[in-house]
């Protein structure tokens, strides 16, 4: 499908006017390792083209799911929208200028939660704010980490330290922590990965909640298509590495807001969902061969 065939989506090629993140022709490559690894090894290995020629415009108030075969490069994508991976051909402009690295317009929210674990719920939540929003107030401090606790559903839990927590709260002060920031686009990188299947239908429920609320632009990595199918607009489908492309985006036209119960139900779910596990197992089945075969 062609990106600019898509209803909302503006053609790669019209300067991106109405887009708030474009992603234009990237490219990344892991250079080989070469210097003491040479000497010690006598070998230079080569350099890995991770991710090649990837093009994306991304409107805002837009909920994007990356779907693809594990390693095909999903988190370098995120990591260099994030701003935390250089680019190595190609550029990301946000609001049409060039991320050239982390800033306050942008909201993490990783798999493993990355909470200090020295701090309670409130210190993560108010350090993140304090350091992206070093001129803020303490009283306005005070009532945005209130406010997204109230959000995230962790009354109560406030003098907690993350060890306290379970694995779905600790997730909990992950959003809480990037939405305090309040970004222009919150990244999520498999944030319900490390979850029980219950945990993680709870949160997918709340991100739901708290989606229909904000309507903050998302882009999400996750490998579970019902999960992709719940909560997005749009579905990017990865190829396999190496030189990872956008094989397809899918529109996700469920009417919002949504319930697990009521989506599968409507009538393009089906075709969807069939699509989507489709070109995962053969992307996965084509990367479990290359490795039998030794590639
Ligand atoms: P995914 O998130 O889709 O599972 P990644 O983005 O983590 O995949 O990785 C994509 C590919 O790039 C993998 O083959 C991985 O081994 C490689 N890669 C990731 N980070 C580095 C790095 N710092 N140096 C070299 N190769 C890397
Ligand atoms: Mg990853």
């Amino acid at each position: 499908m062609n990106l600019a065939s898509l209803n909302g989506v503006a053609p790669v090629d019209s300067a991106g006017l109405s887009s708030q993140l474009s992603i234009r022709n990237v490219t990344k490559v892991f250079p080989g390792k070469k210097g003491l690894f040479k000497k010690l090894s006598g070998k230079t290995s080569q350099d890995f083209v991770a991710i090649e020629d990837i093009s994306m415009e991304i409107e805002p108030n837009t909920f994007v799911s990356i779907i693809g075969p594990s390693g095909c490069g999903k988190s370098t994508l995120l990591g260099m929208i994030a701003g935390l991976m250089p680019i190595t051909g190609g550029e990301i402009l946000l609001n049409g200028a060039p991320i050239i690295g982390p800033g306050p317009d942008r909201g993490m929210v990783f798999q493993n939660y990355a909470l200090m674990p020295w701090m309670t719920v409130d210190e993560n939540i108010r350090f993140a704010v304090e350091t992206v929003h070093p001129k803020m107030s303490p009283k306005a401090i005070n009532r945005v980490i209130k406010e997204n606790i109230q959000l995230v559903g962790l009354e109560g839990a406030e003098r907690k330290h993350p060890h306290e927590l379970s694995g779905g709260m600790r997730q909990r002060v992950g959003i809480a922590r990037a939405l305090a920031i309040n970004p222009q686009i919150l990244l999520m990188d498999e944030p319900f990965g490390a979850l029980d299947a219950l945990t993680r239908g709870f949160l997918q429920d709340e991100i739901e909640r708290i989606w229909e609320q904000q309507r903050k632009t998302v882009i999400m990595i996750t490998h579970s298509i019902e999960e992709a199918l719940l909560l997005s607009d749009r579905i990017v489908m990865m190829t396999r590495g190496p030189a990872a492309r956008i094989d397809e985006i899918l529109e996700a036209p469920f009417p919002r807001p949504r319930n697990r119960e009521t989506i599968v139900q409507h009538p393009a779910y089906a075709a969807l969902k069939a699509e989507m596990e489709s070109h995962l197992f053969r992307e996965t089945r084509a990367v479990e061969a290359a490795r039998i075969r030794g590639k």
